[in-house]
């Protein structure tokens, strides 16, 4: 036989083979036959009694362990094992198996210090006098990459808290503990407000500095048992551990969101940023943990909805209303198949004609004997992706209608369509080739259609979006910022984004009349509009004060109950029609 010299690393011994080598010699005795594999093999080699004693050792032992392989025979190979992994060999030796059985283990080093093995038994029949070879390997490495690879697996790498997969254990850990002891916890999911804005607009590294810091105020706030988490994104989940009542858990989640209020100095900045909290109480709001994720989530949707700083806690009305959600959502694609859809249109008028301008396009549900709000099913169309089919629907109708009406000679000059955009339909890679076809299809001019779009629908991506607002500028369609005032407000990005108009919310024409900085605000915010070429609408104009103090800061056009509801388009061809006879009718208020 051929071994390879010292230096090369030799084969690790299999147990199998080595046998195979003496029975096929014919001798007794390991040592007698395969001295010189045994001798050469970093693997330890050991030759055992069927209690478990040492009959010969191979020199490896020194390098493994320390030991003379001399001064080993006639101890225990159990005794050179760490006290607490004993009786698992000491059960394999009492139950051997014809075949090789591998175990890994932890033996005590002479300088005391341990080591992580694994070692393969053979147990040798009668004709070897009933012995057992053991072969046994250093692992220790291989354990410190696993343990180093699990510990990663389980951590975020930003912030090095535990991660998801972190959690999910612990959770399964808690439920086990909890419903034993007929214990309760709560997991509470956190969500920034305004985070991805400030990673859009601010950059990556801002965020991720951002992200650690949040983890770290929010950590130096719990208590020693809890877990932190990130959840992924810019959502953080905190798992309390017992608590005595569900009230335990509300205060943590206050103390979170109160360590999250203060101003955060991030890279020579300062940011303020909002966070809200939802929470799930076991075994109240929930026994598995999906049960109890979905729950929390549910009531961090909820804190969401009723703005920064608030904790919700799960309840039963919580999950009607999902309840309910779920039903309005298959309710939509039954009312899309049957067209059970109608669109009003509110008048927007010129402030200085004092006539109307163009319309405003809202959107109706037929059900049954009621005509469904949008506020009610486009949050929930937007969730389910029926926003884009339906949003085509809208644009199509809108177009042709107003097609319609200034094809029969019914309008004012420059007369349009304003249609809202949701975010998820502006989102779509086709949507500026969607609106070129509509207006293909429809026959309406560009500039007689105007396209609505929120402030959080443009920031959502402000990149994409600037691209998205400039395809449809080109094709010469006219663009509106919706809503402006409840959203991000940013003046500074409004001078980004290629948009014509701007349209006022109405808390903000509420606060103008009602005294303190309402006013100042309007007039500033038209301003800074005019400066950049852009025509200001204000929404929801209910008195005559709202509407001459809106005048007076340079509003160009109004629209409001003032003037008008939204009209059926019946009523609009009425209107149209009887503003036609009568060319110089000024728009007056609307009669109570
Ligand atoms: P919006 O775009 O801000 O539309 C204005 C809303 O304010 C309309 O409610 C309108 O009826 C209401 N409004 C108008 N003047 C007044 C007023 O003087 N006082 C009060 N209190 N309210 C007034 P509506 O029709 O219920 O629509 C609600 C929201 O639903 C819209 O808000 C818009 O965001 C969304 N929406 C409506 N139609 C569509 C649509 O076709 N597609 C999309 N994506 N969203 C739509
Ligand atoms: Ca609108
Ligand atoms: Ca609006």
């Amino acid at each position: 036989m051929n071994f390879p010299p010292r230096t090369l690393r030799p084969q690790p011994v299999d147990p199998i083979a080595s046998t195979g080598i003496c029975a096929a010699a014919g001798g007794p005795c390991l040592q007698e036959n395969c001295g010189l594999l045994a001798e050469y093999a970093t693997d330890l080699i050991c030759r055992l009694d069927a209690q478990g004693r040492l009959l010969w050792v191979s020199p490896a032992s020194r390098a493994l362990l320390g030991h003379d392989p001399a001064q080993l025979p006639g101890r225990f190979l159990s005794d050179l094992l760490y006290v607490n992994d004993r009786d698992r060999l000491q059960a394999a030796l009492r139950h051997p198996q014809a075949a090789a059985q591998r175990l890994s283990f932890r033996m005590q080093r002479a300088d005391q210090s341990l080591v992580w093995v694994e070692s393969s038994l053979l147990v040798r029949g009668p004709e070897h006098g009933a012995d057992i070879i053991c072969v046994t390997r250093d692992i220790s490495e291989h354990r410190r990459i696993t343990d180093d690879l699990g510990r990663m697996a389980r951590q975020d790498s930003l912030t090095g808290l535990p991660n998801r997969l972190r959690l999910t254990e612990r959770i399964d850990a808690s439920i086990l503990r909890a419903s034993r002891n007929g214990e309760m916890f709560a997991l509470v999911l956190f969500d920034i407000d305004h985070f991805k804005f400030v990673n859009d607009t601010l950059g990556h590294d801002t965020g991720d500095a951002l992200l650690c810091e949040i983890g770290t105020r929010l950590q130096r706030v719990l208590r020693e048992p809890d877990v932190l988490t990130r959840w992924g994104g810019d959502e953080f989940v905190l798992l309390v551990s017992r608590i005595a009542e569900p009230a335990e858990a509300v205060q943590l989640a206050q103390a979170c969101l109160k360590a999250l209020a203060a101003p955060f100095l991030v890279q020579h900045r300062r940011l303020h940023l909002g966070a809200c909290a939802g929470i799930a109480i076991y075994p109240r709001d929930g026994k598995s943990q999906t049960e109890l994720l979905r729950n929390a989530d549910l009531a961090m949707y909820r804190a969401k909805e009723q703005g920064p700083g608030d904790v919700v806690a799960f309840s039963a009305e919580l999950a009607q209303r999902a309840q309910l959600r779920l039903s309005i959502e298959n309710d939509l694609h039954e009312a899309l198949r049957l067209q059970a859809f109608e669109l009003r249109y509110q008048p927007i008028i010129d402030a200085k004609a004092g006539r109307m301008g163009g319309v405003e396009a809202l959107l109706r549900w037929r059900h049954g004997e009621h005509m469904i709000a949008p506020d009610v099913f486009i949050p929930v169309a937007e969730e389910s992706g029926l926003i884009v089919p339906l949003g085509r629907w809208v644009l199509q109708e809108a177009c042709r209608y107003a097609h319609d009406l200034i094809g029969a000679g019914l309008t004012p000059p420059n007369f349009y369509v304003s249609v809202n955009v949701s975010a998820r339909q502006f989102r779509e890679a086709d949507f500026p080739s969607l609106v070129a076809a509509c207006l293909r299809q429809t026959g309406l001019a560009p500039h007689q259609l105007q396209l609505e779009l929120t402030e959080s629908a443009i920031m959502t991506s402000p990149e994409l979006a600037t691209r998205t607002l400039q395809a449809i500028r080109e094709l010469g369609v006219q663009i509106a910022i919706d809503d402006f005032g409840t959203g991000y407000s940013s003046l500074a990005y409004l001078a980004r984004f290629p948009a014509h108009g701007l349209k006022i919310d109405k808390s903000f024409v509420d606060g103008m009349t009602q005294g303190g900085a309402g006013l100042a605000i309007v007039s500033a915010t038209v301003a800074i509009a005019h400066a950049l070429g852009m025509i200001i609408t204000a929404e929801g104009v209910e008195t005559t004060a709202q509407r001459d103090a809106l005048t007076l800061a340079g509003c160009q056009r109004l629209q409001g109950y003032l003037f008008d509801r939204p009209l059926t388009g019946e009523e609009l061809r009425h209107r149209l029609d009887t503003a036609c006879r009568a060319p110089d009718s000024v728009a007056q208020p609307a009669p109570a």
